[in-house]
C-alpha cells in the first residue's frame, strides 16, 4: 500500500508537468509527440540508479544521501519512459543492494550487487543501460551536469545528444562537454551495450543541491533525460 501510494505520487507529479515538455517542443529535441515517432520495443532501456545501500555515493553540503536522489531521479524517468510506452528494467528499485548471505563485508556486498547489476543488464536483449548518479568536488565553485559515454555501441552519439539536452533543459551556463567514462566504472567495463552515465548536478555546489532537493528539480532532469532518449532513438527506425 505504501509503495501504491508513493507509486501514485510520482505519477501524479509526471502527469501534471506536460508543461515541462514545452523547451524541448520549441526546439530540436522534440521526441514523445513527434509525428512518425516509432516506438522500438525491441531495444529496452536498463536504468541504473547508482549506488544503494551501505554505499550511499556521496553526500551533499547539506547531507542529502547521492544514493537515494539517484534512485528517486530513476523512478520518475521510469514513470515517464512507461507512459510512453518504452521498455524499461531497473538495476533497483529500492534503497537497498541485493547481494547473498555469505557477502560479509561492505566490498563484498557492493561488488556482488554489481556483479548482478551486469548479468542482469547482459541477460536483456538490446539494452541501452543509462546510469544516474550526482558529481562531488572538493570546492564549491563546479556545477552543471555531465555525461560520460561507454566503448560500446552508440555510447558517444547518446552522451553527446543527452548533454546537448541537458544543457538546454536545465542550465545553458553549463559548458561541460560529453566524455569518455574511466576505466574503473565496473558496470559500463562489464557490460557489452550502449551505455551513458549522467552526473546529473554536483552535490558539492550550494545552489544545486538546494535544486536537487526540490521534486520539480528532479523531474525536470528526468524530463529532459526522456526526451533526450526519445529524440535519440526515436528517429532511428533499423530494425
Ligand atoms: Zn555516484
Amino acid at each position: 500500500m505504501k509503495s501504491l501510494l508513493r507509486k501514485s505520487k510520482y505519477c501524479l507529479a509526471v502527469l501534471l508537468s506536460p508543461l515541462l515538455l514545452i523547451p524541448f517542443l520549441q526546439g530540436r529535441y522534440v521526441a514523445p509527440v513527434q509525428s512518425g515517432f516509432v516506438i522500438d520495443a525491441k531495444r529496452v532501456l536498463v536504468i541504473d540508479p547508482g549506488h544503494g545501500g551501505e554505499d550511499g555515493g556521496a553526500i551533499s553540503i547539506s547531507g542529502a544521501i547521492e544514493s537515494e536522489i539517484n534512485l528517486d531521479i530513476s523512478k520518475r524517468l521510469d514513470l515517464i519512459m512507461g507512459l510512453c510506452g518504452v521498455p524499461v528494467v531497473m538495476t533497483r528499485e529500492t534503497s537497498e543492494l541485493v547481494y547473498p548471505e555469505d557477502a560479509k563485508t561492505v566490498k563484498a556486498r557492493k561488488n556482488s550487487d554489481m556483479q548482478r547489476r551486469a548479468e542482469l543488464v547482459n541477460s536483456i536483449k538490446n539494452p541501452v543501460l543509462i546510469s544516474i548518479h550526482q558529481n562531488n568536488y572538493p570546492g564549491k565553485q563546479p556545477f552543471g551536469a555531465q555525461v560520460f559515454y561507454g566503448r560500446k555501441g552508440d555510447s558517444r552519439e547518446l552522451a553527446v545528444y543527452i548533454q546537448n539536452t541537458l544543457i538546454r533543459a536545465l542550465n545553458s551556463k553549463n559548458k561541460r562537454t560529453a566524455e569518455e567514462v574511466s576505466d574503473n566504472i565496473h558496470l559500463m567495463k562489464n557490460t557489452d551495450c550502449t551505455s551513458v552515465l549522467i552526473e546529473c548536478a554536483f552535490l558539492s555546489n550550494p545552489t544545486e543541491d538546494a535544486l536537487l532537493k526540490t521534486s520539480e528539480y528532479r523531474l525536470r532532469i528526468s524530463w529532459a533525460i526522456a526526451s533526450a532518449y526519445l529524440g535519440f532513438y526515436g528517429g532511428k527506425n533499423e530494425s
